[in-house]
């Protein structure tokens, strides 16, 4: 999967980075060949969006086992968020005991996320000198104590200061104003609690601060698809506005989802399957920019699996091994290619977080590559997934799509045989050898 299309190649690797893309058949010298036959050839995924929560809570998720689900899955690039992880990334000092929990642990290349909280405008700067992709921020209540979220006024000042040193602002738009309590195991109920106004009103504040400011914002997780147009008439006006959505709001739908099945809980909610479609068109029509995990796990016993309670769970949906296979498995029927879901897995969040070397097969660009199966069917085994505890919506569901090999910068991640393509995919094998990235 070329920048400029599909077609039969021969890419040729040397010293971690691809040195020519040549047609299929053409000579090329090498050590060592591994004809892939068939299977497809993608780059390898960035993920702008995972939760790995170490240190502090590495008992809900940890960079040795989430990096080992994202080479599973095709994953060769990961961008740590700022929270949940205990201190959150919200200083420069706090970014040091992140990469010092990191080091060593990666099966593949972790950039990380700093964060804006009331208070810390003054670490900004130094943490974007010290390599930080950009900003995240919520505009409510994160979950978490230790990471407040900024009123419109610090959203603005924030902005302001991103602006002048040319880093994004990541943003959870949702407004607490519009949002209801939630109780009970009725997945409706939970999601009216959370309506489509919200993430509305909270995306207005993003984009008028994004057009005062000059400052280039990101809407994290969008699930309404009423948002789309406005999504659009931002970018129309020069606005420099970009839009993520998730796996699970392309792949579930609310009507679908079971009483007390909190494995399915994520703020904003998974919708409707009319604003699945909807949000679909956004895709295609090029509004929405990136679809990433969003994985953030817990333990199970934080899922509140005992009552069901949609007001008590945890709110987050692991499903970082799972990724490109629930995207391809919706997408496909739609008449969506190979090539858009690279667009939106690899080139978009790498050119979100300025991962110049990632996400495109091009000669100079890393060789993070994965093989894929587009015609395997099979079904989901939480025990078989490698991130830490077996919890997932997507357990028992029949995916089409399969990861059958990954490489990061040339090395072959999964199973022992030297870099052919597994039958099945697999677990990674070997020593965990991934970077921590910096910006640039
Ligand atoms: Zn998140």
């Amino acid at each position: 999967m070329l920048p400029d299309g599909t077609r039969a190649a021969a890419v040729a690797v040397s010293d971690s980075a691809i040195a020519a893309i040549e047609d299929y058949q053409a000579p090329v010298e090498a050590d060592r060949d591994v004809d892939l036959g068939d299977l497809a050839l993608l780059p390898g995924l960035v993920d702008s969006h995972v939760h790995v929560n170490e240190p502090g809570r590495t008992e809900w998720e940890g960079f040795a086992t989430a990096t080992r689900a994202a080479a599973a899955g095709g994953v060769t690039t990961i961008c740590d968020m700022p929270l949940n992880s205990l201190p959150p990334t919200v200083s420069v000092a706090a970014l040091r005991e992140k990469r010092a929990a990191a080091a060593g642990k990666c099966w593949v290349d972790v950039a990380f996320w700093g964060g804006a909280v009331p208070g810390n405008e003054a670490s900004l700067r130094p943490m974007h000198e010290a390599g930080v992709v950009g900003f995240k921020c919520f505009l409510l209540d994160s979950g978490v104590p230790e990471f407040p979220p900024l009123d419109e006024a610090g959203l603005r000042s924030a902005l302001g200061a991103l602006a002048a040193m040319g880093a994004v602002l990541i943003v959870h738009a949702e407004d607490a104003a519009e949002i209801k309590p939630a109780s009970g195991r009725d997945f409706g109920s939970f999601v009216a609690s959370r309506p489509p106004v919200a993430e509305r009103r909270a995306i207005e504040k993003v984009i008028a601060g994004a057009a005062a400011t000059g400052a280039r914002a990101h809407i994290v997780h969008l699930s309404a698809a009423e948002c789309v147009a406005m999504i659009a008439g931002a970018k129309a006006a020069g606005i420099r506005l970009s839009a993520e959505t998730c796996p699970h709001y392309l792949y579930f739908a609310a009507e679908q989802v079971p009483d007390g099945a909190t494995e399915f809980k994520s703020c904003p909610p998974i919708r409707d399957a009319v604003n699945r479609a909807a949000l679909w068109r956004g895709l295609e029509g090029g509004v929405i920019d990136c679809v990433v995990s969003d994985h953030s796990p817990c333990p199970p016993e934080l899922k509140a699996f005992g009552s069901g309670d949609f007001g008590v769970a945890w709110g987050g949906i692991a499903s970082l091994q799972l990724g490109l296979s629930a995207v391809w498995t919706a997408a496909r029927p739609r008449g969506q290619t190979l090539d858009d879901v690279a667009r939106w897995m690899a080139a978009g969040p790498a050119a979100l977080a300025g991962l110049a070397a990632k996400g495109r097969l091009a000669v100079g660009a890393d060789a993070d590559l994965v093989a894929f199966d587009l015609d395997e069917e099979w079904v989901v085994d939480p025990a078989r997934l490698e991130h830490r505890h077996p919890v997932t919506p997507y357990a028992g569901r029949t995916l089409t799509g399969r990861v059958r090999q990954t490489w990061l910068r040339g090395t072959a991640l999964l199973g022992a045989d030297g870099g052919a393509p597994d039958a099945e995919g697999g677990a990674p094998d070997g020593e965990p050898a991934g970077r921590l990235l910096d910006r640039g």
